[in-house]
């Protein structure tokens, strides 16, 4: 089962996320039936937003939405503090040969111009809107500046996704690293060179390091302290009872055309591909008296 581990390090000065999201990732690719390259792109939206989920409380959530101008079109991301997400990208069947760094070319997929935003529902009408330009493309870099720019809180985003030939993930991961007020030069500067040194993500989660052992390459193991080990997983709220709200709110109208010129209703959820059948005894039973 994934998880994502908080941490924090140096007296509290540093806050810490890594996660480990092969599953989750595995789980959008076959609902949506991604190719390569968009499940990289796909899977490191879902992998970072997870991690930004973790960081709300309560019934908070979030929605993350990375529209650039390449081909795979926008990609939306839902999560929350529980460690549910779901999200989509617009069109999945998107496939390049490796970048010349040999890793997947997801700066090709997402595009090098457009913009990221980050919607936070807090409940009770109170919403936290952000949005950056897109930097680079690649989501990992794209997130730093997000944080920095966006949230005020210099940060450093680490997200991978590796993909069997047959397309199934292979693995998926990534960190968060985020300095508070309060840690001094030597810290920053320390955890800057660690990030530079060590090996990318990609190569870390292949040799199947654990979100532990990732962060203390980062922090130093004897530098941190972990506070909460927490199960992720893609997961969606549909159900067929929302889709039947839904065709309700329609009007008695709308619904008698469905029976007379379709003889039932389709509906498919865009976050997670579910689809939904209705028969005309179901429409027939959503009509007011
Ligand atoms: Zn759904």
């Amino acid at each position: 089962m994934d998880y994502l581990i908080k941490a924090t390090a140096f007296q509290g000065t540093v806050r810490a996320y890594a996660i480990q999201s092969t599953e989750t990732v595995e789980e959008a690719r076959k609902r949506h039936d991604t190719w390569a390259t968009a499940s990289a792109a796909l899977g490191r939206t879902i992998t970072i937003s997870t991690m930004m989920g973790a960081m709300l409380k309560g019934e908070d959530k979030l929605t993350v939405k990375v529209e650039g101008d390449g081909p795979v079109g926008p990609i939306v991301v839902d999560s929350n503090s529980k460690g549910e997400v779901r999200g989509y990208i617009t069109n999945p069947h998107v496939d390049f040969d490796l970048n010349n760094k040999g890793k997947l070319d997801v700066a090709r997929a997402v595009g090098t111009s457009g913009n990221i935003s980050v919607v936070k529902d807090l409940g009770l009408k109170d919403f936290f809107t952000g949005q950056v330009p897109i930097v680079s493309g690649e989501i990992g870099e794209d997130f730093t500046y997000y944080f920095a720019n966006s949230e005020q809180v210099p940060s450093a985003v680490g997200a991978g996704v590796l993909v069997n030939p047959d397309h199934s993930i292979l693995a998926a991961g990534g960190f968060i690293i985020q300095v508070m007020p309060g840690a001094t030069d030597e810290t920053i500067g320390g955890i800057e060179t660690k990030i530079s040194t060590i090996d990318p993500i990609s190569t870390l989660i292949r040799q199947g390091r654990t979100p532990e052992e990732i962060l203390a390459l980062i922090l130093g193991e004897e530098n941190m302290k972990t506070h909460e080990r927490m199960s992720v997983q893609f997961t969606c709220s549909c159900s067929v009872d929302r889709i039947k709200n839904a065709i309700k709110s329609l009007g008695n109208k709308e619904i008698d055309q469905m029976i007379e010129e379709d003889g039932g209703a389709e509906a498919v959820c865009h976050f997670c591909n579910e689809q939904y059948q209705l028969d005309v005894d179901d429409l027939n039973a959503l009509k007011q008296a």
